[in-house]
This record gives C-alpha cells, sequence and structure tokens, in this order.
C-alpha cells in the first residue's frame, strides 16, 4: 500500500506566539496526520516579558527561560534549533542558516520583534536593546562593569544610565533598576547619590495614551527612588560618550553615560521584509484567520502580525497577550486546513495591562478596573504565571512561575 505523504507543518519562533500554537498542535493532531517542526534559535523559550528584570539583574536569566523540549512532546514536534534566514514563499521552503532548506505545506511565522531605531544616528551601534536573554545579560554585565571600573577611575558618567523611551518596557526596566541599584553601590561601595537614571520620552507624558491618573502614581513613585525624567525630549542620537537630545526647534544637548538603552521602539522580524510579506515595519496585515495576505498556507501571529482594532482604526499594540490567543485560533485553523473545514476568525479580547514598577510595585487597568501598588503587582505576578501554564501546563508554572506575592 502506497503511504500518503503526511503534511508539513513548520512553526518559526518558540516564543508565546509558536511555542503556544505547537503545544495546542500536538494535542489536536495525531502523528499520522501531519508532521509538526519548530524552528528556533535557540533550544530553551524565554519570558520575554521577564527581559527587562534579567537586563536590570534584579532576576537570574536562567529563571526567564527553560527548555523546549520540556514542554513539548518530541514524539510529535520536531524541534530544529537553527536560525531562519528567509521564507521561499513560491518553493515552499524555509531556509535556515544549518539546516538550510526545511520544506512545508502549512507556515506559522512567530519570530518576535526586533528593536526599531527610526534610522537614529549611533543607536545600533552603542544603545543596548532589551530582545533576548543573551542581550539582557549583556545589559547586566556591561552596568556592573561600569560599576567596578567606577571603583577605579571615578569617572562619574560610567554612574549615569539613560533609557530612551518612557512605554511599557522602558518605564519596567527603570522599576527593576530603581530597585537593583541600592545594592549593587554597596556591592561596589559605590555613594548611591552619584548615580543617575535618566529616563528620556520624546511624547508629552510617560506611558502615552495610558490612564493619566495611573502615570502619575508611576512617575511619582519612581523619581521617589531617584529617577530623573525628561519629558518632551526626542532622543536624537547616541554616541560612544552618551546620548544626544533634543532641546527646543534646533539645538541638541549631551548626556554622558556609561550605560544607554533604548526602549522607545518595536518592529516586526526583519525575516518578514526580507522575505517579501507585505508589511509595515516587519508586521504583515493578516486576514481574519491570521493568513498572510493572497496566501492560503501560511499564518503569521504575534509581533510579526498586524491586527486592526476596528473601534479606533488603529493596530493593537504587540503584546504577549495577543499572541497567545492568537496562537490558540491558529492552531485550530491549521488543524481544520490538515482536515477539511471551516477556518476562524481571529477576535481579539483584551483583558487589560499592567505595568510593573520593580518587584514590588505596579499599575494597571484590568477589566476596566483600575490598580495600583501591590493589588497591580499580585496581578502582574498571576498573568507572567498564566502565561508560563499556557505554554507548559502546572507543572511549568510551578516550577517557574513567581508566588513571592508581598
Ligand atoms: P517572542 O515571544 O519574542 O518570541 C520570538 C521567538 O522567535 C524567540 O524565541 C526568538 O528566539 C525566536 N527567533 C527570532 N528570530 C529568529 C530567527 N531568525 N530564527 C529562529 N528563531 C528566531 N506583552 C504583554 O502582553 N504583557 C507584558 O507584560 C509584556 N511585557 C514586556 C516586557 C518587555 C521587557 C518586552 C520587551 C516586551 C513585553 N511585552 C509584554 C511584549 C511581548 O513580550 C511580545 O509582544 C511577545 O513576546 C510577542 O510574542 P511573539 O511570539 O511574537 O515573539
Ligand atoms: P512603545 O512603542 O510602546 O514605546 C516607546 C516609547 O518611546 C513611546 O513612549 C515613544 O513616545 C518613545 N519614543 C519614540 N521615539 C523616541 C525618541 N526618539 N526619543 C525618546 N522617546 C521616544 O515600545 P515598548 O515600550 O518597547 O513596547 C513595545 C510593545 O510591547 C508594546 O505593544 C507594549 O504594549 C508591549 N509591552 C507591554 C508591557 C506590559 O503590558 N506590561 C511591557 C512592555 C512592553
Amino acid at each position: 500500500m502506497i503511504e500518503l505523504k503526511k503534511p508539513q507543518i513548520v512553526i518559526l519562533g518558540a516564543g508565546y506566539g509558536g511555542l503556544v500554537t505547537a503545544v495546542r498542535l500536538q494535542k489536536k493532531l495525531n502523528v499520522n496526520e501531519a508532521e509538526i517542526t519548530l524552528i528556533n534559535k535557540h533550544n530553551y523559550h524565554y519570558e520575554t516579558t521577564w527581559l527587562h528584570e534579567a537586563s536590570a539583574g534584579t532576576l537570574h536569566h536562567d529563571r526567564v527561560r527553560y527548555e523546549i523540549p520540556s514542554v513539548i512532546d518530541q514524539s510529535k514536534v520536531k524541534l530544529v534549533e537553527d536560525t531562519v534566514i528567509e521564507v521561499n514563499k513560491e518553493a515552499k521552503i524555509v531556509v535556515c542558516e544549518n539546516n538550510k532548506e526545511i520544506p512545508y505545506d502549512y507556515l506559522v511565522i512567530a519570530l518576535g520583534a526586533e528593536s526599531e531605531t527610526f534610522g537614529i544616528e549611533g543607536l545600533k551601534e552603542y544603545a543596548f536593546s532589551i530582545s533576548s536573554v543573551n542581550k539582557a545579560r549583556h545589559i547586566r554585565e556591561h552596568i556592573e562593569h561600569q560599576f567596578a571600573l567606577y571603583a577605579q577611575d571615578k569617572k562619574e558618567e560610567r554612574l549615569t544610565i539613560v533609557v530612551g523611551g518612557a512605554g511599557f518596557t522602558g518605564i519596567e526596566f527603570i522599576g527593576e533598576l530603581a530597585n537593583r541599584v541600592p545594592g549593587l553601590c554597596k556591592e561596589y561601595d559605590i555613594d548611591q547619590k552619584k548615580v543617575r537614571i535618566i529616563c528620556v520620552e520624546a511624547a508629552p507624558s510617560a506611558l502615552p495614551g495610558f490612564d493619566p491618573e495611573l502615570v502619575s502614581y508611576a512617575v511619582a513613585r519612581l523619581e521617589k527612588k531617584g529617577v530623573e525624567f525628561m519629558i518632551g525630549t526626542p532622543i536624537k542620537g547616541c554616541t560612544e560618550e552618551g546620548i544626544i537630545v533634543g532641546k527646543g526647534e534646533e539645538e541638541t544637548e549631551m548626556i554622558p553615560a556609561g550605560t544607554v538603552v533604548w526602549a522607545a521602539g518595536v518592529r516586526g522580524s526583519s525575516i518578514i521584509d526580507k522575505s517579501e510579506f507585505e508589511n509595515m515595519r516587519g508586521r504583515v496585515k493578516v486576514e481574519p484567520t491570521l493568513l498572510a495576505p493572497g496566501h492560503e498556507d501560511v499564518f503569521v501571529i504575534g509581533d510579526c502580525s498586524l491586527v486592526i482594532n476596528e473601534e479606533i482604526n488603529r493596530p493593537y499594540p504587540p503584546t504577549a497577550q495577543i499572541s497567545m490567543q492568537q496562537a490558540e485560533v491558529c492552531a485550530k485553523n491549521i488543524v481544520a486546513l490538515v482536515r477539511g473545514g471551516q477556518l476562524e476568525d481571529f477576535e481579539y479580547k483584551p483583558k487589560g495591562t499592567v505595568c510593573s514598577l520593580g518587584d514590588d510595585d505596579a499599575i494597571g487597568v484590568v477589566f476596566g478596573k483600575k490598580l495600583k501598588g501591590t493589588s497591580a503587582s499580585i496581578m502582574k505576578k498571576i498573568i507572567d504565571n498564566r502565561a508560563l501554564y499556557m505554554a507548559g501546563g502546572l507543572s511549568l508554572m510551578l516550577k517557574k512561575g513567581k508566588f513571592k506575592f508581598l
């Protein structure tokens, strides 16, 4: 008897979108129905939403990651540890660094985000971005190195840390940094008054668009811990010595700094541009079914996708929350394609947003209710634990979760 070739399902990226798609598919499909391949740069998944903690050094980088084989059924999902270079849509092949060519019948692109520097000079060369475990580890070590050098040469700019952007990433990172600095000063025998954490934001407010009362609370709490805010101040450039900010119409000012972290913009993966998908800053405006326009076999989810909020006619912000919801629908739609059935439309159901201000404080709006302080901080940990549960069930949540609530 001739054995029919099983459809090849290939998932690119084992972040929130890709990993949740893989674990849902392994439950829904039998081994004789399809072959599932998950391609990821590393053999571990990391919680992107915890990277600011690893970057500040308030959480060890091993706490923010876990091995992918611990949550996938390897009899159903083949993990390929490799870097995707591009997708050849005509040949239906994924080109990778080591495995060269991996054919697909159905493809899920979930490669996440990259830092967007908007062409601002020097940022790529001299500023850090909080975008992977390796980069987070580098930021933490760089800050520690600057503190260690200061203890020897007393160059005060070494103790200045500039964070570009007071969006959610910038504010969450600053919250962790503000908590870490007292310990660092003790460790390196440094007078804490000499340390400067400066947050530079171009918009007229921190966390633009978020609830103004909660934003005021956040700014006041961080200022109390010594953070300086430069609001309505665009970053214009970066050099080895520090950051250049705009002052008024024409003028600029140089702020000497030992560490510059750019947290002022993200875009979708450059693999999207390279593979010639129609996109806006690496994000594909997907069909309601999450298929890429003009394709019946390529789904795009997570930070590489763009879904319009019809109420305001603007894209939903790229978040882990939307990525995991998309993964559920994406898995169902792939099953429908494999078995022959109707595709479902994705409908985003936002549950709210919580922004941490360090381990012990936060602000948020959840199901329309405003939260701040301890209640918001507890909610943030519940959300973090839920993401673990979604990918790896109760055992992963108990192993890696955050249970120090007070
Ligand atoms: P990711 O989860 O980033 O995963 C992408 C995966 O693809 C990674 O495993 C990566 O290694 C892999 N990959 C990338 N390129 C390649 C390649 N070329 N080849 C192979 N593999 C590759 N959102 C929230 O909802 N709540 C939060 O509290 C929150 N906090 C955040 C805090 C920080 C510091 C940051 C940076 C973001 C935060 N976000 C939060 C946003 C959220 O993390 C992203 O929207 C989410 O991670 C997107 O999921 P994804 O699956 O698209 O990509
Ligand atoms: P963002 O785009 O949301 O914020 C970037 C900030 O940088 C903005 O406030 C912008 O005005 C500012 N900015 C841009 N150019 C600038 C310049 N030249 N100089 C100074 N400031 C400048 O980016 P993000 O904070 O990295 O967030 C990315 C995505 O991840 C968003 O969708 C966000 O909702 C999500 N996220 C969510 C959470 C959470 O829910 N707790 C945490 C982190 C990130």
